[in-house]
């Protein structure tokens, strides 16, 4: 196409804008009082079948923070800013997500981690209501499984003071329950972060099990060590009649910037070495067996896939392969 050509197509386009504008301001002169703006609206639950399961992400928040240092802190921002517009986002800020996941596996009914704490900002702290909009009741909750003992994960265990979900047992990583129980060799930057476990996790510990390593925690969901982002951190793989699901936590927290670099460390790892070589045995692993993952933090709906891209990685959201 020759650059005359191009100018004459936007010149036409331009013309065709002109057009609606004018069609809109006949409108408004038609007698119909305009629509009010009604600001953005996110969906906040996104339920599948898996196999024989059912399971709901719920979104129970989301904050707006910079990227940088969160994420490539060992690195200039720059690096930050340039995969950001390579991938069509903004490099100065980005959306943190919050999702819940709940299995029903027909006999119980399993809550994967359980937010911040209720109220806590205008934008978080939001899972019973979005629970009870997606049809459950907290005393439904048979199993609560805590991914990782961090604030975003443990804030909605207790409410006022009382266990939230009132008929629920627990599972917990035993090496993650001991680290934030003992206290010992707790970096500065997660000093408050172990008050709030001692507050809200150590008094539901006599209604925990706790899991050491691999291995079944309840019919068809699996523990699987994934230390680094948390000390003793977990993920879990769900499996009904042979479809998989691989529930990562926060073995990595953005789509973009700790998929496609599993190497950058992330501030929020508590041993980023430990993060980054998870990272990268995790993300084999669901590669190479087309495993799909929820990710605590992935954009909502969470659920998606990661291809191989070169010696990276991409991830690629999951759209309708669950309702077919
Ligand atoms: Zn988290």
């Amino acid at each position: 196409m020759s650059q005359q050509s191009i100018v004459t197509t936007r010149r036409d386009i331009l013309k065709l804008a002109g057009g609606a504008a004018a069609l809109t301001a006949l409108g408004a002169g038609s007698g119909h009082t305009a629509a009010p703006m009604l600001g953005v609206h996110r969906p906040s639950i996104y339920r599948f079948k898996l196999g024989a399961f059912e399971v709901t992400n719920i979104l129970e928040g989301f904050v707006h923070r910079p990227p940088h240092p969160t994420f490539a802190g060992n690195l200039p921002k720059a690096r930050i800013e340039e995969l950001a517009k390579a991938n069509g986002v903004p490099g100065d800020k980005y959306e943190q997500v919050y999702v819940n996941t709940i299995v029903n596996t027909g006999k119980e009914l399993v809550l994967f981690d359980t937010g911040n704490v209720r109220g806590r900002g205008a934008t978080t702290g939001k899972l019973l209501e979005h629970m009870a909009t997606a049809g459950y009741k907290p005393e439904q909750i048979d199993i609560v499984v805590v991914t990782h003992g961090h604030p975003d994960h443990i804030g909605g265990l207790l409410d006022s003071g009382k266990p939230t979900f009132a008929n629920a047992r627990y599972i917990f990583g035993e090496a993650e329950f001991d680290f934030w129980r003992k206290g010992e060799n707790v970096r500065d930057a997660r000093k408050a972060n172990r008050e709030m476990f001692v507050k809200l996790a150590v008094p539901l510990g006599d209604k925990a099990t706790f899991v050491k390593t691999e291995g079944e925690v309840t019919g068809g969901i699996r523990a699987i060590p994934t230390f680094g982002h948390s000390p003793g951190h977990m993920a879990y793989h769900v499996e009904s009649n042979g479809q998989r699901l691989l529930i990562w936590g926060d073995v990595a927290n953005h789509y973009i910037f700790a998929v496609q670099q599993p190497d950058w460390y992330g501030s929020f790892d508590d041993n980023p070495d430990a993060a980054v070589a998870t990272r990268k045995r995790v993300f084999d692993m669901v590669a190479t067996d087309r495993i799909p993952v929820i990710g605590y933090h992935m954009a909502f709906p969470a659920l998606g896939f990661l291809e191989r891209s070169g010696t990276s990685y991409r991830w690629a959201q999951a759209t309708y392969q669950f309702n077919l």
